[in-house]
């Protein structure tokens, strides 16, 4: 799967490579999807969400410039798979999940599967997690109508927020905004299809 859909796609940075080599995502699936774990699609999870495709996970892993020491906040953990997968490369994962059900399930499956590395919090990602910030790169697997402020004020100087952004739900690009100083620039990394990313006020106002 790695060469097929993800080197083949123009990700050359090896340590996503390594990690999405290494961790095992059938473990992440619910058991009567185990068969379809290699195949490059986003699968259902509980609560109606999705396991993103692998191809993506690599894509924003590989965006975010990760270094063995960095320090990195994902939104919505899901199943927990692209938190272990950022684990491989960063020194230390806090993800955050609004779904109680779900965020009680990845962090019992990652404390099982040895991910040490990664701690799994219950609440609102649009919010961050101020309490461990700032971060080297905050990793967003939703899709926001506009990006969320409380968000870029999180990282480190030249840190990286990776994030799906669109007014309509289905369709969003996936913007790397880089603080540089006091302001931020902003890469278009393509087009994408994430499930919303829910908060209080995010997407009424557009529907
Ligand atoms: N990274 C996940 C994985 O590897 O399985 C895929 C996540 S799925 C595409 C998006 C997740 O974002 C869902 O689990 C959803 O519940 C969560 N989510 C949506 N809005 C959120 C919010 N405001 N705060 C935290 N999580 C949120």
């Amino acid at each position: 799967m790695v060469e097929e859909s993800i080197e083949s796609r123009g990700i050359s940075d090896r340590s996503v490579l390594e990690a999405m080599a290494e961790v095992p995502r059938e473990k992440f699936l619910p058991a009567h999807l185990c068969e379809f774990a290699y195949d490059d699609k986003p699968l259902p999870i509980e609560a109606g969400q999705t396991i993103s495709q692998p191809y993506v996970v690599a894509l924003m892993a590989a965006a975010a410039e990760l270094r063995p020491e960095g320090r990195v906040l994902e939104v919505g953990t899901g199943s927990g798979y692209g938190a272990a997968v950022l684990s491989r490369i960063a020194g230390e994962v806090w993800s955050i999940e609004r779904h109680e059900v779900l965020a009680a399930s990845a962090g019992q499956r990652l404390k099982e599967l040895g991910y040490s590395n990664v701690h799994v919090i219950h609440g609102d990602g649009t919010q961050g997690w101020p309490d461990e910030a700032p971060y080297d790169a905050i990793v967003v697997t939703a899709g926001a109508p506009t990006v969320p402020e409380a968000l870029v004020n999180q990282l480190t100087p030249d840190g990286r927020l990776i994030i799906p952004v669109g007014r309509k739900r289905k369709v969003q690009h996936l913007l790397r905004i880089r603080l540089v100083g006091r302001e931020t620039t902003v890469d278009d990394l393509g087009a994408v299809r994430f499930v919303p990313l829910i908060a209080d006020q995010s997407w009424a106002e557009f529907d």
